[in-house]
């Protein structure tokens, strides 16, 4: 079984979630993790629960999900996974921090891609990669069939969407991505969003704004 934790940190209030199971391998997805405090909450944490860092992966490379990138990777000798059409994000992160008044990001560039229907593996556990773009080009959801959840990035929100009106944003495109990705699962899963509180798919099937029908 996949235990998550989440810490909201940052000046963005990203959610930065550990997946781990029995075996005490975990992966680590979407570090935001910007100064000491927050690197050593995440250390604290791992060193606590005992745990075997396997994975680096990005839902997607907007700035705000990417902060602890480095650290992660440096610390726990990992790769970072990602789907190979948010790269672009990347290639202005930079550039977008500078603009924010934000440390150098300086991640390392995406060595391994996940593509829409790939399995991610850690420990006994899995999840499935679901390519949902919209919000930006590359952006992927990670789908634990077994234990009713997904990981769901800046797509879904409580009661919301992902903007739309960043480079590679499509309102249209976004929809559709969750119409056809996310609101096929069964209603009974959780939601863990890039931001905010959780969620259900069968509670914003019957609530969201964005996505009533007509
Ligand atoms: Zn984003
Ligand atoms: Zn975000």
């Amino acid at each position: 079984m996949i235990s998550v934790k989440k810490f909201s940190v940052n000046p963005f209030g990203v959610n930065s979630f550990i997946l781990y199971d029995e075996t005490k391998a975990c992966i680590i997805i979407d570090p935001g993790f910007s100064n000491e405090l927050e690197q050593h909450m995440l250390l604290d944490f791992i060193n606590s629960e005992k745990l075997e860092v396997q994975k680096l992966v990005n839902t997607h490379c907007h700035i705000d999900h990417i902060l602890g990138n480095r650290f992660v990777s440096e610390t726990f000798g990992v790769k970072l996974q990602a789907h190979k059409e948010d790269q672009y994000n990347m290639d202005t992160a930079d550039q977008t921090a500078r603009m924010y008044g934000l440390p150098q990001p300086n991640s390392p560039n995406i060595e391994v891609f996940l593509e829409d229907g790939d399995f991610l593996e850690f420990g006994q556990s899995k999840l499935k990669i679901l390519h949902a773009p919209g919000h930006c080009k590359g952006h992927i959801c990670l789908y634990a069939e077994a234990d009713h959840f997904a990981i769901c990035g800046d797509v879904l929100f409580q009661g919301s969407i992902g903007r739309t009106d960043l480079p590679g944003g499509d309102f249209d495109t976004l929809i559709n991505s969750i119409r056809t990705k996310l609101f096929v699962l069964p209603d009974d899963t959780k939601i863990y969003s890039g931001h905010g509180e959780e969620t259900s798919i069968g509670l914003e099937k019957k609530f969201n704004p964005f996505l009533q029908a007509n």
